[in-house]
């Protein structure tokens, strides 16, 4: 298959430690059984609220974190299983941009010793081509051989995150995660650096995992986008899909709070009772059901599962269901 990345039933539970002994007294269940696929050249954005487990997905795919159980296949080969030592060199092909650049930066290396530094660790060149690659990635993400003598801190926000994509790009990675990767930058740099990354990916055939909270930055860069809640998966479906055609009513709910530029459009906003419920403490059934003004019995008692509806279109709500039954 063309798939970059499989990842089938992933979990990662953080154990909670109580008492004065420090036992394990619960889990956070921060990724609770998710499966998804990226293919080649695609942009797949996972989306929700903090605390719904899309940072987490992307951490334990690099395995930052390692997983409680699933598999990740990552060129045809269980990543999960590979011993920690191997898996390092395997690095390389799956790389990770951070929200803050200022900190995933060493503030004590200039702009050339940052993107030396990864071409040395995977020894990918020597060091004359080494020279000439950078000067080449540093022009490829808008900034000049001139400023690879200057520090992290001479640069503003924008600039340093096009240092970080530089970084991790002169490694030619096949699969890069960026999670929040234009949060903290202002709305007319954000659209800068959403065209640079939409440009490099065409230029270097990038496959993209796309980590946001913003509905308005992601319907611009994804192919497909996955929405999640409490570590799981509510709707995953074709960009114009999701945005025109929602079917979750978490996914309803997210879109109608999106202020609309056409008057025409005007929707209805829902407002969500409560906040996100505690991730150690869960819900039955539905883990969206008590802020769900469309929930009913049946959401208490069982988990719905995550089933494709409509064509490239999934979907976690028994609403379907009935649906189905109804129109048999
Ligand atoms: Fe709402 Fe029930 Fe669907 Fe959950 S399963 S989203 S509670 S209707
Ligand atoms: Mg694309």
């Amino acid at each position: 298959n063309t798939y970059v990345l499989e990842v089938n039933n992933l979990k990662k539970y953080f154990p909670i430690k109580g008492g004065l002994l420090k036992k394990t007294v619960g889990h956070v269940k921060a990724v609770d059984d998710i499966s998804f696929h990226v293919e080649k050249n695609e942009t797949l954005s996972l989306v929700g609220e903090s605390g719904c487990g899309k940072s987490t997905t992307g951490r334990t795919i690099l395995r930052l974190y390692e997983s409680t159980s699933g598999e990740v296949f990552f060129n045809g080969e269980n990543i999960m299983d590979i011993p920690k030592g191997k898996f390092r060199g395997m690095r390389k092909d799956i790389q990770m941009i951070f929200q803050d650049p200022f900190s995933s930066l060493n503030p004590r290396m200039n702009v050339k010793q940052l993107l030396m530094e990864p071409i040395l660790t995977h020894k990918l060149v020597s060091r004359k081509e080494a020279n000439d690659l950078v000067v080449e990635m540093i022009e490829k993400v808008g900034l000049s051989k001139e400023q690879l003598n200057r520090y992290p801190h001479e640069f503003s926000g924008g600039q340093r995150q096009r240092i970080s994509i530089a970084r991790a790009l002169i490694v030619k990675p096949k699969l890069v995660i960026l999670d929040e990767a234009v949060s903290a930058l202002d709305v007319s740099i954000q659209s800068q650096i959403l065209n640079l990354l939409i440009q490099l990916q065409d230029e270097f055939e990038l496959t993209y995992i796309f980590i946001s909270h913003d509905l308005n930055v992601v319907k611009h860069v994804s192919d497909r986008v996955a929405v999640m809640y409490l570590g799981q998966m509510m709707e995953l479906a074709e960009t114009k899909d999701l945005y025109e055609n929602p079917l979750h009513p978490y996914t309803k709910a997210l879109l109608s709070a999106i202020p609309s530029l056409d008057p025409d459009k005007k929707k209805d906003r829902i407002i969500l009772q409560g906040d996100v419920p505690d991730p150690s403490d869960p819900p039955s059934g539905c883990p969206f059901r008590l802020r769900c003004p469309m929930a009913f019995d049946r959401c208490a008692e069982e988990k719905p599962e995550f089933l494709e509806r409509e064509k490239n279109h999934w979907v976690a709500c028994h609403l379907f269901d009935e649906q189905e039954e109804a129109d048999a």
